[in-house]
């Protein structure tokens, strides 16, 4: 964790409702970002000969409108899928749980199952991963 985010966590204060604060994950975001737009700066100035630029003769406010309107369509999108995901992973887990003699109850072999496993373990991956709480 880096400084800013230790003492940052030292005196923030959960409220109700509130999501957990961050703790140390995968890849680095802004990374990732930074070469998306550099990305975006080329193929700009691939299609319009040259970078976005200020008093360009477009009404960025519209553009940035639209294009806001397009990311919520597009996150409420990801939303409904993500829900979906998950909806079929619950189905899964719950065919995939211990029985009374520590079995899956549906692969007979020692639960957690590699089934269970790999519904479970690489949620890093997933974003929002079910708790395992049945074994
Ligand atoms: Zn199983």
């Amino acid at each position: 964790m880096n400084p800013a985010a230790a003492s940052a966590g030292s005196t923030l204060r959960l409220r109700p409702g509130d999501q957990p604060l961050p703790h140390e994950g995968g890849e680095p975001v802004q990374e990732r970002l930074i070469g998306m737009i550099k990305e975006r700066r080329t193929l700009g100035i691939q299609r319009y000969g040259r970078p976005l630029e200020t008093f360009n003769g477009r009404n960025a406010v519209q553009d940035a409108l639209d294009e806001a309107l397009d990311l919520a369509t597009y996150l409420t999108q990801v939303r409904m899928e993500q829900e979906a995901r998950q909806k079929g992973v619950a189905q899964a887990l719950s065919l995939h749980t211990a029985d009374a003699s520590g079995l899956c109850s549906t692969c007979r072999t020692q639960s957690p199952c590699p089934t269970r496993q790999a519904l479970v373990a690489p949620h890093h991956l997933q974003g929002h991963a079910p708790t395992d709480g049945a074994r």
